[in-house]
């Protein structure tokens, strides 16, 4: 067997320096062995002699911008950036052990560091902040030469590496502080686009000719061949003062048909164009010891998860062996709440020998007065299961609170968030962390895109299995409990892939309006219904007035099966 030669990565700084940890991220479970230099000049140097295989640098900083010097350097030795990758950079300041923070007298980093803790360093009036060629090497520094009134703003790691101690942490003027590192080479190696290599970056530098808009002329280009441009940053050109080198990340491949009609036509515009090369766009997590306040990003470049850009196909959500969405209607009924298991028993009964395919019932009740009903709890959820079980159907059920989600999904096969909850973002995210269904219900105040963004707090934790429940909203009209927003429904359609359930009965609060009502959802195209029926409406102990009874529960069934057959027959 051809034995794999272990790459040699040089990076700019010492031991425990953060460049250690990008190469570490980089290669994962590759071993490659890191080589530590003391400039990113040295880096350079020696992948011109071939002594490493690849340089890493940094090159862009999410609080001080670029590392112009990284800039200077692929610029004036042509090196081709072959991958990127993005790291968290969390500062502490170090000291020998047993020195207090009043005792110190200087403060050692790289320059980039210590700008990046600007507020922080701001305190120490009397201290001298000095910059030096390295986090990791200031760190270095105060071991070897025992420095006792000398700190260091350097990585945690550096401190376990020279046996220091932490005198403060997280001391960065943002939490989420990033750099972004480039691995360099000094040949281009394959240009050819792998399919599996998507997306991809092309960091290219170029001048422009000393004429008005000219800029403005090749950034044009680039709008013209619909190249989205990720970064633009300029240099001075050095040896022509006030003249600049421009450069610029671009979404795509090098290969590409627009990418590579675009620089065709910015080379007959410009004096001097170099493409860097075409490498893996970073898409990996940005792994962070705190959690940082992130402003929201769609995790992918086609919308949000929950858009019919993300998935164009309908999303069938399977609860055991039943499955709903993309034609596969649901039924859902059963009462408001779980009285006991006489009730719950007799109404089970009912629903499932008129057909229905899911079980629903209250164990914790939302009440709108603390002095109504609230629900039997887990006893609740106990008598749910044995008449799910007893007629052999899955069965949802409301959870309203973040402590009793492991216990209602230990029963429930589907949780249902409610229209009080639907902005619990708290309890969406803690949800979205199980592998059960969710069953969405629409706020009373919300609005359709409001009901979306709820459903993306789930879907972005991880759980792709959201219904949607149309449940009628708050309006002036008072006569019906709410109003159905009928059209929500096929605008729901257009908007998402998840399917998209009706609930009649909280949407009217009428017991004689649920069928006709049920037959308009059914006419616009929700995927399924969910009904309250109880086996004894007058003694209901929640929304009674809306609560079908066994006769009324039979002609809804009749009336939703026998339009269903018709609209299959006719589509
Ligand atoms: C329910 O379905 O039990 C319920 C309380 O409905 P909503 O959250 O829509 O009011
Ligand atoms: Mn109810």
């Amino acid at each position: 067997m051809k034995e794999q030669k272990i790459l040699q990565i040089g990076f700019q700084g010492e031991r425990g320096a953060y460049s250690e940890k990008a190469i570490e991220k980089l290669f994962e479970e590759q071993v490659v062995e890191k080589a530590p230099f003391r400039t990113s000049y040295a880096v350079v140097d020696a992948l011109k002699k071939d002594k490493i295989d690849f340089g890493l640098l940094p090159i862009e900083n999410s609080i001080v911008g670029s590392i112009t010097h990284t800039y200077d350097l692929i610029m004036e030795n042509k090196l081709f950036i072959k991958k990127e990758v993005i790291i968290n950079i969390h500062h502490s300041l170090l000291a020998a052990k047993g020195v207090r923070l009043k005792e110190i007298k200087k403060i050692y980093s790289h320059p980039a560091a210590l700008a990046q803790c600007e507020v922080f360093l701001r305190r120490f009036e009397d201290v001298d902040i000095l910059p030096t060629y390295d986090t990791a090497g200031s760190a270095r520094m105060i071991k070897e030469k025992q420095l006792l009134d000398v700190a260091a703003v350097a990585s945690k790691k550096s401190a376990a590496v020279y046996g220091l101690q932490v005198l403060d942490e997280a001391i960065e003027d943002y939490p989420h502080n990033q750099t972004r590192f480039i691995l360099v080479a000094n040949e281009a190696g394959s240009e050819k686009r792998q399919e599996n290599f998507l997306p991809c970056k092309v960091s290219a530098v170029f001048d422009t000719l000393d004429q008005p808009g000219m800029l403005y002329q090749c950034l044009g280009v680039f709008e013209k061949h619909k190249v989205n441009l990720t970064q633009l940053s300029s240099r001075p050109h050095k040896t022509e003062p006030w003249k600049y080198h421009f450069f610029v990340d671009l979404e795509g491949h090098a290969a590409d048909e627009n990418l590579m009609a675009a620089f065709a036509e910015i080379r007959k515009l410009t004096g001097f164009m170099h493409i860097f090369g075409s490498y893996p766009k970073f898409e990996g997590r940005v792994d962070s010891a705190r959690s940082a306040p992130t402003k929201g990003k769609y995790p992918k470049k086609n919308g949000p998860l929950y858009s019919k850009d993300y998935k164009s196909e309908p999303s069938v959500i399977q609860v055991g062996a039943l499955k709903i969405g993309a034609g596969n209607f649901v039924m859902i009924a059963g009462p408001c709440s779980v009285e006991g298991r006489h009730q719950m028993i007799e109404t089970a009964k009912i629903v499932a020998e008129h057909g229905a395919q899911m079980l629903r019932g209250g164990a914790f009740k939302p009440r709108t007065s603390p002095y109504s009903f609230q629900g039997l709890g887990e006893e609740g959820l106990k008598l749910l299961k044995e008449a799910a079980e007893m007629y052999r159907m899955p069965f949802v059920t409301e959870v309203i609170s973040v402590e009793t989600v492991p216990l209602v999904a230990a029963y429930a096969d589907v949780l249902q968030i409610g229209a009080r909850n639907m902005q619990n973002f708290v309890l969406l995210k803690e949800v979205g962390k199980t592998n059960k269904p969710i069953l969405l219900k629409r706020g009373m105040m919300a609005t359709v895109k409001e009901l979306l963004l709820s459903a993306e707090y789930i879907l972005s934790q991880g759980n792709p299995n959201v219904i949607l429940c149309e449940r009628g909203i708050r309006t002036f009209e008072t006569a019906t409990r709410n109003t159905l927003d009928i059209s929500a429904i096929p605008l729901l359609k257009e908007l998402t892939h998840l399917p998209v359930l009706v609930d009649p009965s909280h949407a009217t609060g009428i017991s004689s309006l649920i069928e006709p009502v049920s037959k308009a959802a059914v006419a616009v195209g929700a995927d399924g219904l969910m009904v309250e029926v109880h086996f004894n409406p007058a003694t209901a102990l929640s929304d009674a007035a809306q609560a079908l009874d066994e006769r009324r529960f039979a002609s809804l069934m009749n009336s939703v099966n026998g339009m269903r057959k018709n609209m299959n027959e006719f589509s």
